[in-house]
């Protein structure tokens, strides 16, 4: 699909798009862009379904971060879950989807897991006890065979039942038999089991939360990642797209070449500000007055968040412990 190529979106288009689906996303964007391939799938509830090829859907649930979904006679391969609360609504989506109306070809035969976090694994242990095949980096599931508690919040999560782990994992790259690459992203910018999934036909790159394209990212350097990360993995998956790729991000609207283009350059930019905060002996609260993020704010929002946790990832990368 190439309808993409030379689409720029504004601040308020994207706003749309997160809030109102699909539909929103499409609406004053390039006429460029094909009906087909920004078509709202109707009869879904709530959830807004946006067609990325003949077989392939973005599937958001409200609150719930991005789904990737491939129909095929063989089965249904989702990229993420959904948090395990909404599993109910993500399977009827799914049996309402063209093309996996049927029973047998509404099933999930692969599911991947772009990292650890509930919002992405939430349909693991369905998936699991049904017998099919859950994909990760070997890392994440170590983290989902481990209990977790961020130290910046108390949260704490509690590791999966053995029966909901990856049950295939890998350390650099993989493919499915139907030509779908997948590959780990090294440079631990979310955490570090990172992985991305590329569907060549469609020409769509699922990236997980390694890119946020609604609000800041959250930067989890409890289990490895770190705003360096985060500088260095845009580039790298640059790399992967061309003009004509539509990104799939961890949450919000689809994005182009030149969008995660603009988003690398600012990472490196806050990255470049951060460091050079913490190599005068600065602490967070110092990072967060000294305005690191502030000609990004309009469009991202509320960095507080954000720029104490990049900044403790500093620390934890640089600690003797670390
Ligand atoms: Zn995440």
């Amino acid at each position: 699909m190439r309808e993409l190529q030379g689409l720029t979106l504004t601040r308020r288009h994207l706003l749309k798009g997160v809030v109102g689906g699909a539909a929103g996303f499409t609406l004053g964007a390039s006429p460029r862009v094909s009906a087909a391939a920004v078509q709202a799938v109707s009869g879904t509830g709530n959830s807004a379904v946006q067609r990325l090829a003949d077989d392939l859907f973005l599937l958001q649930l409200p609150g719930e971060a991005n789904i990737v979904a491939q129909t095929s006679a063989s089965g249904v391969v989702l990229v993420d879950g959904g948090s395990a609360k909404v599993s109910d609504a993500l399977m009827k989506t799914i049996g309402e989807l063209p093309g996996g109306g049927r029973r047998a070809d509404a099933e999930v035969q692969t599911l991947f897991n772009t990292h650890w976090h509930p919002e992405q694994t939430g349909l693991n242990e369905r998936i699991g006890k049904a017998g099919k095949t859950i994909i990760s980096h070997e890392n994440t599931r170590l983290w989902l065979s481990t209990d977790i508690t961020w130290s910046w919040n108390g949260q704490r999560f509690n590791r999966l039942p053995k029966i909901a782990q990856p049950n295939k994992t890998f350390y650099t790259t993989g493919q499915l038999d139907s030509g779908v690459k997948y590959g780990y992203i090294p440079d631990a910018a979310h955490t570090d089991g990172d992985m991305y999934v590329y569907f060549p036909t469609q020409n769509v790159l699922a990236v997980g939360d390694v890119v946020s394209n609604h609000g800041w990212p959250v930067v989890d350097w409890q289990t490895g990642g770190w705003i360096g990360g985060l500088a260095g993995a845009l580039p790298r998956l640059m790399t992967l797209a061309n003009d004509q790729t539509r990104i799939v991000p961890g949450r919000g609207p689809v994005m182009s070449l030149a969008e995660l283009k603009t988003h690398a350059t600012m990472y490196s930019t806050i990255y470049d500000r951060l460091s050079g905060l913490l190599n005068k002996g600065r602490g967070p609260s110092e990072a967060l007055a000294a305005k690191p993020t502030k000609e990004f704010d309009a469009q991202m929002g509320n960095p507080d968040e954000f720029v104490r946790r990049a900044f403790e990832s500093l620390w934890a990368y640089l600690s003797p412990d670390a």
